[in-house]
């Protein structure tokens, strides 16, 4: 039988997390899933603590952000028996789109849904494994809500919270969950 859930007992996510230091450039510490998700007890553990909130609540489809958020997000559809819906780069679609271009840190990029992929009203919650400056989470929220979506919480295994992502999620009024923190960037 599983264990109950302790709330703030969340050391076995944070263990099986793995950090590369300077990757994809000096000065980040990259984040690792792929370990999580190698790891038969804490990926379940990761997703049932993602859908906990949500069992119940009418959530009709879950909204995935290329890559990662796809692994986490069909997980948590199928336990949530609702639908999911992939938010792709540009120009990966094979159908009528809506688009919405955001800033990184050098340039800008842009993410695309299909335009029949939620209809108006539609209870949504967005998924991905991280959020840091929230610039990816805040563009694909915005994706959503152009189409009519009422976005119910944007989920995340991990916050950086020192980059401020949560916060501009919440100033689009959309609720944020995070199961774990980490210092820095
Ligand atoms: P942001 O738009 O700044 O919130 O960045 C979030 C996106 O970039 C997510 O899709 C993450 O997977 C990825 N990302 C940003 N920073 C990191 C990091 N330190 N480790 C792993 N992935 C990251």
């Amino acid at each position: 039988m599983a264990a109950a859930y302790h709330g703030g007992d969340r050391a076995e996510l944070r263990e099986a997390i793995r950090t590369i230091q300077d990757y994809p450039k000096p000065g980040i510490a990259f984040r690792d899933i792929s370990t999580l998700l190698g790891n038969p007890r804490a990926f379940r553990r990761a997703v049932d603590e993602l859908v906990q909130p949500y069992a119940g609540a009418g959530i009709s489809k879950v909204a995935g952000i290329e890559a990662r958020g796809f692994i986490l997000g069909g997980a948590i559809a199928h336990q949530l028996s609702c639908g999911f819906v992939p938010i792709r780069k540009k120009g990966k679609l094979p159908h009528a789109t809506v688009s919405i271009s955001y800033s990184l840190e050098y340039g800008t990029d842009t993410m695309e849904m299909h335009v029949d992929a939620v209809s108006k009203g539609e209870r949504v919650i967005l998924v991905d494994d991280l959020i840091a400056t929230g610039g990816t989470a805040s563009a694909a929220v915005q994706l959503l809500q152009k189409l009519g979506a009422e976005v119910v919480a944007a989920c995340f295994v991990i916050d950086l919270p020192e980059l401020g992502g949560a916060d501009r999620i919440r100033e689009l009024g959309v609720p944020v969950r995070t199961l774990i923190a980490f210092d820095g960037h």
